[in-house]
């Protein structure tokens, strides 16, 4: 397995919509390599989620995890999701803290749907169809935004608490997130 390196903000393969990956090219070798490389590189980065186009591949594919159950929200198992349709499940929209690995360093409140139905293709080309709730629903909303060119940016109403990761922790980490009082996207 190999690190593979991660692009940053300003690269065109963040602003590129992924294509959807052939049912038959998942057996193939590359493919999986592939996904075992951004499993490790998410890993390495000590991120919950890395999409194919922050590795500079334009394929609707993204991984996730979220192993530290002493973190909020930890405790969610692997996942590789190819081909991704996400369907909002109707509820306020709700705000929390999120960054990218693509945007190091930087961390904002962005309002996400509170659960989402995900339905595609598991890394061996099975049938996924399931719920994500709560920091979950966010992980796969900001990865499946990877997927058509939008970054957390993108989705932030109010770029005010917009902040680097040492002062967002001295002064904005145990700060109330909003009330949602936004439209459903
Ligand atoms: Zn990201």
């Amino acid at each position: 397995m190999a690190i593979l390196p991660i692009v940053r903000l300003g690269h065109p393969a963040l602003r590129r919509p992924a294509e959807p990956l052939a049912l038959g090219r998942l057996g193939e070798r590359p493919v999986r390599r592939l996904i075992d490389d951004m499993i490790a590189t998410m890993r390495d980065a000590e991120g919950v989620g890395l999409a194919a186009p922050q590795v500079g591949m334009a394929i609707q594919l993204f991984v996730y995890e979220a192993v530290d159950e002493d973190e909020p929200g930890g405790g969610i198992p692997l996942r590789v999701v190819v081909n991704p349709m996400l369907e909002p499940i109707p509820g306020e929209m709700v705000y929390d803290w999120e960054g990218c690995l693509s945007i190091p360093d930087l961390r904002g409140l962005v309002p996400r749907h509170p659960a989402v139905r995900v339905r595609g293709l598991d890394r061996d080309g099975g049938p996924l169809d399931y719920v994500a709730e709560g920091f979950e629903a966010r992980i796969v909303q900001h990865e499946f935004d990877h997927l058509n060119g939008v970054v957390f940016l993108d989705r932030m109403r109010d770029l005010q608490s917009l902040a680097y990761y040492e002062e967002w922790e001295e002064f904005l980490r145990e700060a109330a997130t909003r009330p949602s009082k936004a439209r459903p996207e």
